[in-house]
């Protein structure tokens, strides 16, 4: 029953179906947001098994998220039939597990390692600073695994970055970055970034391997090919680039078949080491790439898409594009000017109740904001109101103390060797195993060359451990071993868990405790194992459900693969399905609704300082990137758009007075209906400069008192603190601080005494320093 070939190409213009039957040469679309560029890509790979006979175990498609990669998935399976099942269709991430699974031993791994995320990354550079002798607060943990996650997403090794390091921070962090490397690979664990790096270096050590998955893969296909990084970028070069090493004798295969899709105007993963450059040079890269672009916009009204064309025009240096649709102009944007959040976001919800009465569908609205934080008063009111709502991202059901704490058990059990899992769980609950103990252990694992696990094994031979502890140690060695039997023998996994969370004691400690909230961490507990067992009744459903391996029986539906379906769990992942939240409002940062679209959208908090977020005030590439963000953000509106700000609006309970968005200067004046502007509101009187510990902007009635304590104990501290030499610097100085570690100067202001300078210290944040007195060293 698959789709004939007319229906393959239904609904598709022409330079659409020119992309979707393209044979041979690399082929890059790009194209502005809403033009269905992630549509030609699913049409392709339905025509490459339809039409081209593709065997789907071929096809190698990239999405951003894993939930883009189901629903693409799941409408390329309508189109040819269950086949598609044996397509690789997933994220750079997953698609990377899978090979390493298969070829673990050869980068020195077993094939159960453990997927660190960030959480585990931060405890294991603790254990790592120690070590090493480093002062956490001259090093910080975040900002040298930033640091790292920056070397890897460049490939750059351990070695190659102990050789680039120029200066003592430098040399310092690169000692880390191997430490930290050398921790990992004995706890049989890999970390996010390490999981794109180790394949390159995997296809770059062994050719033979590399030729196998070049053979294997006829067909790749990338979407959002504007936010890959260079590890990613050079991945697909191994699998698609002509092979150098091909002297034209038969036993080198032809390069696959490459078609990416993207859009440089929304690049916003700069951050997390995206080049731009990648869909720029695409031309370059690949030889005899063709590109294909495409203008006709079916997602947007003029009046949208006008808006949006305008703001991205402000960016320099960008190809301007001639996006067109024929939707007609739509309504025009509504805009509103709130004395406060806590107005904007009843201004929301007032708004929502009237479309809904209109008959529009909850499910139909989009609420977007800058940083995860905004969320809270849209909660707030939505709580109040009644309205059901979900919120993408925020704290995530994985990242609860009691799920990874079961996951931490379920993991050990997989890979004892995961020292960072093993030590989370190894008094919890308390079970009389002191960090004295622990830490005897670890001296011994140390001592020994043996893994944290097998040290407890032998904990009698350690020394310095009580008797009592040692007893401990023990009853808890030997939960273990014999759960671990259950995972041998190919034991459901949620079999395994309930069994875990029984014979460990812990859900008998939460259940014996009467604190309320270990009431809900017992329901999440039930809900980690209800989702343990839906997937071993059905490994194809969920997210990122692989099931090439599972259909050809080399995998079962284990522990193992469970573990690594929920590491590769992401924000993006729990946008909710269409179908069943009609009645829901779904409310995401502007990062996380990429690639999406909503008939109704409220792009709100745009304030100078929240978006463009203040990091990027003083820095004219950031600023791009933000112009970029809202570019996407726009874009994802069908029908109608709504803009807010907040004249006052509290950060770090002080609240503060930002000025509007400099983004709503450059929306078109006559398309913008503003139903409320700032007249009524208090304006500032004087600037003010902005601190941690000094509000930003100027006092509003409400915010006068907490002003006043704070301008007092600015006084305070610069009657007590005697001035000391004001460094001079300019933007892009590199600097160190005493307890922010590393960070760049992006932007400096007043002068002598007054002069403030902006430093980004990466994960840190950006820190506005009062140059008299801050503890800086320019490098
Ligand atoms: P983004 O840049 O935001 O990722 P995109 O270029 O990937 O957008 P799609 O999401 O594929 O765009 O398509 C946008 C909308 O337009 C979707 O609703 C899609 O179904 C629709 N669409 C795409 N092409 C056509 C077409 N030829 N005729 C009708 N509708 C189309
Ligand atoms: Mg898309």
């Amino acid at each position: 029953r698959a789709a004939s070939r007319e229906q393959l190409l239904e609904g598709l213009n022409d330079p659409q179906r020119a992309a979707v039957v393209h044979e041979g040469a690399p082929l890059l679309v790009v194209a502005g947001a809403g033009s269905g560029k992630t549509r030609v890509l699913t049409r392709r790979i339905a025509w490459l098994v339809a039409e081209r006979g593709a065997h789907p175990g071929s096809i190698l498609a990239i999405t951003f998220t894993n939930k883009a990669a189901a629903e693409m998935k799941e409408r390329v399976e309508e189109l040819v039939g269950k086949r598609a099942r044996l397509m690789w269709v997933s994220t750079f991430h997953s698609a990377c597990v899978r090979i390493l699974r298969k070829e673990a031993d050869k980068l020195g791994y077993k094939a159960s390692f453990s997927i660190y995320d960030a959480a585990d990354s931060k405890r294991l550079m603790g254990l790592v600073l120690k070590e090493l002798e480093l002062d956490p607060k001259k090093y910080q943990p975040n900002a040298v695994l930033n640091w790292i996650s920056d070397r890897k997403n460049e490939l750059v090794d351990v070695d190659e970055a102990a050789k680039q390091a120029s200066n003592a921070f430098e040399e310092a962090y690169a000692r880390a970055y191997r430490t930290y490397q050398r921790r990992l690979s004995e706890a049989n664990a890999m970390d996010f970034d390490d999981l794109i790096m180790a394949t390159v270096h995997l296809f770059m050590a062994f050719p033979d391997v590399r030729e196998t998955y070049r053979r294997r893969f006829r067909h790749v296909l990338v979407d959002e090919y504007q936010d890959t990084n260079h590890a990613q970028y050079a991945l697909i070069h191994q699998l698609c680039a002509h092979d150098p090493e091909d002297d034209g004798s038969a036993q080198r295969v032809a390069p696959a078949e490459l078609m990416v899709v993207g859009d440089a105007d929304q690049s916003i993963y700069a951050f997390r080491g995206a080049n731009i450059r990648n869909i720029l040079d695409f031309e370059k890269d690949f030889a005899d790439a063709t590109s294909i672009l495409l203008e006709q916009n079916y997602r947007s009204t003029q009046t949208i898409l006008a808006t949006a064309n305008q703001v991205i025009g402000h960016n320099k240096g960008r190809k301007p594009k001639r996006l067109w649709t024929d939707a007609g102009d739509g309504d025009k944007i509504v805009g509103w000017v709130a004395d406060d959040e806590h107005a904007e976001a009843r201004f929301v919800s007032d708004e929502i109740d009237r479309l809904v009465d209109a008959g529009a569908r909850p499910g139909d609205v989009a609420v977007f904001y800058r940083t995860n934080a905004q969320s809270r008063v849209f909660e707030e009111i939505f709580m109040r109101t009644g309205q059901p709502y979900k919120v993408v991202g925020g704290v995530r059901f994985y990242e609860r103390k009691e799920v990874r704490d079961a996951l931490a058990y379920l993991r050990v059990l997989v890979n004892p060797a995961d020292e960072i899992s093993l030590r989370r769980i190894l008094n919890t609950p308390k079970r009389g195993i002191g960090d004295r103990a622990e830490a005897c252990v670890s001296a011994y694992a140390e001592r020994e060359r043996i893994t944290f696990f097998e040290a407890l094994t032998k904990a009698h031979l350690a020394p310095g451990i009580a008797t009592r502890s040692l007893k401990n140690i023990q009853g808890f060695v030997d939960v273990m071993t014999e759960v671990a039997q259950m995972v041998e023998a190919d034991e459901r996994p949620d079999v395994i868990l309930e069994t875990i969370l029984d014979r460990s004691g812990y859900l008998a400690e939460l259940e014996a405790s009467d604190d309320p909230q270990d009431g809900t961490r017992v329901e999440n507990l039930a809900e980690l194992v209800a989702v343990a067992r839906e997937f071993a009744e059905d490994p194809q459903a969920g997210p990122s459900a692989d099931p090439t391996d599972v259909e050809a029986g080399t995998v079962s539906p284990g522990l193992g693969d469970f573990l690594e379906r929920v590491a590769l769990v992401a924000d993006s992942d729990q946008i909710p399905d269409a179908d069943d939240t009609a009645g829901v409002v779904t409310l995401m940062t502007l990062h996380t609704a990429k690639g999406l679209e909503f008939p109704i959208v409220f792009l709100t908090g745009l304030e100078d300082g929240v978006f463009p977020h203040m990091r990027a005030l003083g820095d004219a590439s950031e600023l791009e990137e933000e112009r970029r963000l809202a570019y996407v953000g726009i874009t994802r509106a069908r029908q109608k758009l709504y803009v807010s700000r907040a004249v006052v609006r509290s950060a770090w309970g002080a609240p503060s007075h930002n000025p509007a968005s400099r983004f709503i200067d450059e929306f078109p004046v006559d398309l913008v209906d503003w139903k409320r502007t700032a007249q009524m509101a208090p304006r500032p009187r004087t600037e003010y400069s902005r601190g941690a510990s000094a509000p930003m902007g100027a006092p509003t009635a409400a915010g006068r008192r907490n002003f006043s304590s704070a301008a007092a104990r600015l006084d305070a501290v610069s009657k007590a603190t005697s001035a000391r030499e004001i460094p001079s610097l300019a933007p892009g100085d590199r600097v160190v601080h005493d307890s922010f570690g590393m960070g760049t100067v992006v932007a400096l202001e007043g002068v002598a005494e007054k002069s403030v300078a902006s430093v980004d210290f990466g994960s840190a944040g950006v820190k506005r320093l009062l140059l008299r007195y801050a503890p800086l060293e320019k490098l």
